[in-house]
């Protein structure tokens, strides 16, 4: 992540149209830096980016994302087995040593299968044994989709960085890659949903182009494959990028942040209401829904640049 220089940390994001503020920005990441989260959530309402990274208005953890996260660690660790030992037996054994790792990290994870006393309601709440079972269920169908002692990794959550043409950075995580001896490269993403409709297919596929596109700018090789492993319904889908759609994937992300910087400039940030509102945590704040969004805050240049270039750790997903 970029290193803020000491007289740009502490300048604030105003109102609406407040110039300094977003100068300040422009001259803190001249051309921008993104992940793909933060990418998508702009993309599906720039109103949820902003209450989001503007306003960074907290969020209900819940089981199925901490669940994915387990799973994402358990399977980046598998591979630090010896081939022939990567079995689904290990591999469950791993399930409760991550879980107790993740909740070290984020204590207020326990709450998601507090008995009582806390602000959750009891439907929102999970049984552990049973939310343990469905760790181990998607890791079961793992093992009906790829054969880890058949496979060795060339990378696992591999942090990638890189600037395009027009400056603009991007970054994130990339779950797996692998490299053939012949030197081509494959990009693999876990997502511990079931495969989506085609709406979403969109989605998931703009985040492999991106990790393709970075990938591209940074060994200059077009990724020859980019492979989805859905562990909720057992299907692997694969994509063969070529170099027009990394580049068409590159024009896209800088004029979604051409549009962010308007957004920060005007302090327009409009609803894009649509099947996801459903499972947005601001739902009750929105206007496309009859609320009432707060304030703009006075934020910082640091955080608020910090934000828009978050990328996750381990990437979660329903
Ligand atoms: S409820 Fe829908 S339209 Fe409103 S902020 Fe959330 S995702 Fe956007």
């Amino acid at each position: 992540m970029s290193v803020l220089s000491p007289s740009v940390v502490g300048m604030s994001i105003g109102q609406p149209g407040t110039d300094p503020a977003s100068a300040a920005l422009k001259a803190a990441y001249p051309h921008g830096v993104l992940s793909p989260s933060r990418a998508a959530d702009f993309m599906s309402c720039p109103l949820k980016y902003r209450f989001r990274v503007i306003d960074r208005l907290p969020e209900r953890p819940s089981p199925a994302a901490a669940r994915g996260t387990v799973v994402h660690a358990v399977l980046e660790r598998l591979y630090d087995l010896p081939a022939g030992q990567r079995t689904l037996e290990r591999a469950v054994e791993m399930v409760e040593p991550q879980w107790q790792r993740l909740l070290e990290n984020e204590p207020e994870l326990a709450d998601l299968f507090a008995d009582d006393g806390t602000e959750r309601g009891t439907e929102d709440r999970e049984d552990l044994a049973s939310w343990l079972a469905g760790a181990h269920e998607l890791l079961g169908r793992y093992f009906t989709l790829e054969n880890p002692n058949a496979l060795e990794p060339a990378e696992r959550e591999l942090y990638v960085e890189a600037a395009l043409d027009s400056g603009l950075q991007l970054h994130g995580y990339v779950d797996r890659l692998d490299v053939a001896p012949t030197g081509e490269i494959r990009v693999v993403d876990y997502k511990t949903g079931r495969s989506p409709s085609e709406y979403f297919e969109a989605k998931a596929l703009f985040q492999m182009k991106f990790y393709a596109l970075v990938l591209w700018r940074l060994r200059g090789v077009v990724p020859a494959m980019l492979q989805l492993v859905y562990l909720g319904n057992g299907e692997i889908v694969r994509y063969i990028p070529e170099e027009r759609d990394l580049l068409a994937c590159e024009r896209k992300v800088s004029a979604l942040w051409q549009a962010i910087t308007r957004a920060l400039e005007s302090g327009d940030w409009r609803p894009s209401p649509g099947p996801l509102c459903d499972w947005c945590d601001h739902k009750a704040l929105c206007p496309a829904w009859g609320g009432t969004p707060p304030p703009l805050p006075e934020r910082t240049v640091a955080e608020v640049a910090e934000e828009s270039g978050e990328v996750d750790l381990v990437t979660v997903d329903g």
